[in-house]
């Protein structure tokens, strides 16, 4: 009897075990519509991606991202924005910290080899920012003397050591932002990376009359959504999101909303090449 008792209650615990296991199991909220996305963005660059004092995010990739999120089963409430500093972008990708990344990341065939893109859906160019009173830099050329700044990471600081100026002193820092308090307290002479950005900093209210743009079309940079290398389905329906995106004018509301302000004169929306 004893026996035949321990047997029962052995079986019954099998049960329990298994019939937990499989709640466990359901209870998953991973895959689309249902659970969380994570995306990566930048929280100090205004107009673009921007965590705001009150903890909101702001900008034409957060709008971006949030419409793209939307169309691949995710209300805005179930976004997860985390901070995607350049230098980071690759790495954060790769590790699955985040599912995408909607950052001001050019897509470049050096960054390709590691992650992939979808899109593009804009176009910048790169340029300077200096003091509104600089008149020694017009030119990139006028660099090679300057003490510049720009973001560790990026493109426009390649940029500069590759091709614009290699013999600027440059000072390569974590964020934009930071670059902009050494152009304000003239620890550097210039700030240099995406038109887009640099708009945003100088129609910003407490820089008004400070900063000024100078111009220049230095580049061509091409906004990608990135994601983790490999994932074409995802690439699929994120390119299909942006499609929809531009055809029902929301591309068109977004830049307003976001760089009508500035006067940034953005380009037109890019096509979307599926490669
Ligand atoms: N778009 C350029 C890049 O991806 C510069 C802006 C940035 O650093 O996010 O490197």
């Amino acid at each position: 009897m004893k026996l035949r008792a321990r047997k029962v209650s052995a079986a019954i615990a099998t049960v329990l075990t298994l019939s937990l296991a499989a709640t466990a199991c359901g209870g998953s909220d991973s895959g689309d519509g249902g659970g969380k996305i994570t995306i990566g963005i930048k929280f100090d660059q205004p107009g673009l991606g921007l965590k705001t004092q009150d903890g909101k995010y702001t900008g034409f990739d957060v709008d971006v991202a949030t419409y793209v999120a939307k169309e691949l089963g995710y209300e805005a409430k179930d976004i997860e924005w985390k901070q995607s500093i350049s230098a980071q972008r690759e790495t954060m990708l790769a590790n699955g910290d985040v599912k995408l990344i909607v950052a001001t990341y050019s897509i470049t065939d050096k960054r390709k080899a590691k992650v992939d893109f979808a899109g593009p859906y804009f176009i910048a160019r790169q340029d300077l920012l200096v003091r509104k009173d600089e008149t020694g830099i017009t030119k990139a050329e006028d660099l090679n003397n300057a003490k510049l700044c720009s973001v560790t990471g990026s493109t426009s600081a390649q940029n500069i050591k590759e091709k614009l100026a290699p013999k600027a002193n440059l000072q390569p820092l974590g964020g934009y932002s930071e670059c902009l308090t050494g152009l304000e307290n003239k620890s550097v002479d210039a700030l240099t990376t995406d038109d887009s950005i640099l708009a945003g900093y100088a129609s910003q209210a407490e820089h008004q009359g400070k900063f000024k743009l100078a111009g220049l079309k230095l580049s061509e940079e091409k906004y990608g959504i990135g994601i983790k290398k490999g994932d074409t389905e995802l690439k699929g329906k994120i390119n299909k999101a942006l499609e929809k995106m531009k055809s029902d004018g929301s591309w068109d509301k977004f830049v307003e909303a976001n760089f009508g302000k500035s006067g940034y004169k953005y380009e037109p929306a890019p096509a979307i090449d599926a490669s």
